[in-house]
């Protein structure tokens, strides 16, 4: 966790966000979208702070949420929860991933994850004192290998958590390999945390939570969060559901990390979990628009390009370009070229970090213009 002086470093998203605004480049780096979510939800929260919605909220969220939560997954995903007992909010998908793992895990556990990672996850495995262990996803498709895929378990496995659709890669896990998680969990008597923050932004067919999946809603629990699905990166909401016992194991924690979550904004979220099916096939459709803009400008560039089937993230190579050193490129290409971009080795350790030594991940959640801009710039490292 300490970085090279000693400090807790900050995460590379700040580091490549501070870095871009010094160079005034175009940030593809961090991914949060450069437009605000529905005006209907921002009103709501708007109206919530006017109405006196300022004090804490119940720790394990307002029951408007909760109940939207559940309904959500029923009608999506014909997952039935209980609101009162099954869901919890948090403070984003951050806090209820930290919730879990220091709920479950601790010394001579381990926690299973894919490699590359989201940032956080390695970060909360080292403060719960677990081991972490990895089963690496290779390009160019970064799927999991199911024949080798149980060489990552061991009867220590206490959780796998798991990240679909995935960030940084943008793989979309199909339900066959999901099912073989759940079978290899069963089988060592680990739980299953999903993070599915980027549920609703995927390019082919449609979603499969975890917790559909024969045998997994009883060792699982699902989290993800309004940030991704409605835009409002900032508000901070997520939530988290699965087994009573489980999720009360994790309530418990949440009560000591942040207590509640902003009371305003979960109304609001309710009322954007209950909009209407166009909104949430509209919000991929304009991804999937970008993306292709994008993922066009980056080969034109003479970049190779592994093309997401969700997330909001491409990750291309920089090897055809004669550059091997993607994390050195990333921490001078806001100067260089006035782009920002996150390098993949830093989802890794040491092993993923080889594989992935050239790859950058970019966010193509921004205007069309500003991506066009973007791939223009790029075009100048060749
Ligand atoms: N998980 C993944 C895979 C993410 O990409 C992110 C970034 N949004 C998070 C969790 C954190 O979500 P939140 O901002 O809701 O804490
Ligand atoms: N989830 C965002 C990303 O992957 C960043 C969130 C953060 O800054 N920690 O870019």
């Amino acid at each position: 966790l300490l970085g090279a002086d000693g400090a807790l470093g900050v995460t590379i998203f700040e580091e490549i966000t501070l870095l871009s605004g010094r160079h005034n480049a175009i940030n593809l780096g961090q991914g949060f979208p450069d437009e605000d979510g529905p005006a209907v939800i921002r009103e709501a929260a708007r109206e919530a702070i006017s109405a006196g919605a300022n004090q804490y909220a119940p720790g394990q969220g307002l029951p408007v949420l909760r109940n939207a939560v559940a309904a959500h997954q029923e009608r999506f995903y014909g997952l039935s929860l209980d609101p009162d007992t099954q869901i919890i909010v948090s403070t984003g998908a951050t806090e209820a991933i930290a919730a879990a793992l220091l709920a479950l895990t601790g010394p001579g556990d381990e926690v299973l994850t894919f490699e590359p990672f989201y940032d956080s996850y390695g970060a909360v495995i080292g403060l719960s004192g677990a081991a972490h262990t990895t089963a690496p996803l290779r390009a160019p498709d970064f799927q999991p290998d199911l024949a080798t895929l149980e060489d990552s378990f061991s009867e220590r496995t206490r959780v796998v958590l798991v990240n679909n659709p995935h960030n940084p890669t943008g793989a979309v896990f199909p339900a066959e390999t999901l099912q073989r998680i759940v079978e290899l969990a069963a089988k060592y008597n680990a739980v299953i945390v999903t993070d599915e923050v980027y549920e609703h932004l995927t390019f082919g067919p449609r979603h499969v939570p975890v917790a559909t999946l024969p045998g997994a809603a009883e060792r699982t629990l699902t989290i993800s969060s309004a940030g991704k699905t409605f835009s409002f990166t900032g508000w901070k909401i997520g939530w988290l559901s699965g087994p009573a016992d489980m999720v009360a194991a994790v309530r418990a924690v949440k009560s000591f990390l942040s207590y509640s979550s902003g009371t305003p904004f979960q109304g609001a979220i309710a009322l954007g979990l209950g909009m209407e099916d166009e909104f949430f096939t509209g919000i991929a459709k304009t991804l999937q628009a970008k993306r292709d803009v994008l993922s066009e400008g980056l080969r034109a560039a003479g970049l190779t390009v592994f093309e997401p089937q969700g997330t909001y993230f491409v990750n291309a190579d920089v090897a055809p370009l004669g550059i091997t050193d993607a994390t050195a490129l990333a921490r001078r290409m806001p100067e260089l070229v006035g782009v920002g971009a996150i390098p993949v080795a830093v989802f890794c350790h040491d092993d993923g970090a080889r594989r992935t030594r050239s790859l950058l991940r970019f966010a193509f959640c921004k205007k069309t213009e500003v991506l066009q801009e973007a791939a223009e710039r790029i075009s100048k490292l060749g």
